[in-house]
């Protein structure tokens, strides 16, 4: 096999859980542009209609991309076994799952209110487990199947005023050495995605901040935000036969930010 035959996706059913926009969107093109049949997921149908459209107009010249939706919410285990089981029926097998949708929400500890605690953790950290459980109890069977989990430098590092996130974060990168220990022996690879600083409407009130980001620009050691395509080349190693050997890591696409202090 050439070297980039081991990317090729042509025709792997690729889940991308929250993908209406932002991150999610972007990685969901660019497992599409390597031969994905791609599904879009997110709570609201018409919005991912509407994004699954964009995604075909957008289609690189002579790329023709593979775009289905799947609307549940992923905190809803009954709603995601549900969306899954649908999926596999009309459309599986599912052979990748990207388990990216996820929520910020900031404020100092002391005052974090208990149901802003648990949407955080429900949205970050149980959809995980809801979807990598309803999807492995397919890929088991079959043994085979790609996992990615997003996690976030703040896998790694805290900063003020988001504690809950960085712990539901430092969860995600946990459970997917535990996805591995208890999943890589039936072929499945379960591996993390840790992004730095994105451009996104997660981050409106930051990107928006001068103070912000003139912090960014020294604390990345690349000086910039990152462009959200930059995530594709990790997310298509990751869900390709290229990482065939890769398994519970964590990929970070940060700019450096983790590696200098
Ligand atoms: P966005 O806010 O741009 O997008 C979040 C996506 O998640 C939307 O598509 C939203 O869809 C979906 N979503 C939210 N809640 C649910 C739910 N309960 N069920 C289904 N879908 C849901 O965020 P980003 O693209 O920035 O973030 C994506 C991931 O990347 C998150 O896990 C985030 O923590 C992580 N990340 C982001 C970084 C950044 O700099 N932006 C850095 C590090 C990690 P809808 O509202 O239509 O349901």
């Amino acid at each position: 096999m050439s070297s980039l035959a081991l990317f090729d996706l042509t025709g792997r059913l690729a889940l991308v859980t929250g993908s209406s926009g932002g991150i999610g969107l972007a990685i969901a093109a660019g497992l599409a542009d390597a031969g994905a049949r791609v599904v879009l997921n997110g709570r609201d149908a018409a919005r991912l209609e509407d994004a699954a459209a964009l995604l075909r107009q957008a289609a690189p010249k002579g790329v023709e991309r593979t775009i289905l939706t799947s609307a549940f919410d992923v905190t809803d285990r009954l709603a995601v076994e549900d969306g899954v089981r649908r999926l596999e029926e009309a459309s599986g097998p599912i052979r990748i799952l990207v388990n990216n949708a996820g929520i910020q929400r900031r404020a100092p500890l002391d005052s974090f209110s208990a149901e802003d605690w648990s949407e955080l953790m429900r949205t970050n950290l149980d959809s995980v487990f809801y979807v990598g459980t309803a999807v492995a109890r397919h890929m088991i069977p079959r043994g085979e199947g790609k996992i990615i989990n997003i996690g976030s430098v703040q896998c790694e590092l805290a900063r003020p005023g988001i504690a809950p996130y960085t712990a539901s974060k430092g969860a995600v990168k946990n459970l997917t050495k535990g996805m591995c220990a208890d999943w890589a022996r039936h072929g499945l690879q379960i591996n993390a995605i840790g992004p730095g600083y994105f451009e996104t409407p997660l981050n409106r009130a930051l990107v928006e901040d001068p103070d912000f980001n003139a912090w960014l620009k020294k604390r990345t050691p690349a000086g910039r935000w990152g462009k959200v395509e930059e995530l594709q080349g990790a997310a298509v190693f990751l869900a390709s036969d290229a990482s065939s050997f890769v398994n519970g890591q964590t990929l970070y696409v940060d700019g450096g930010v983790l590696s200098v202090l």
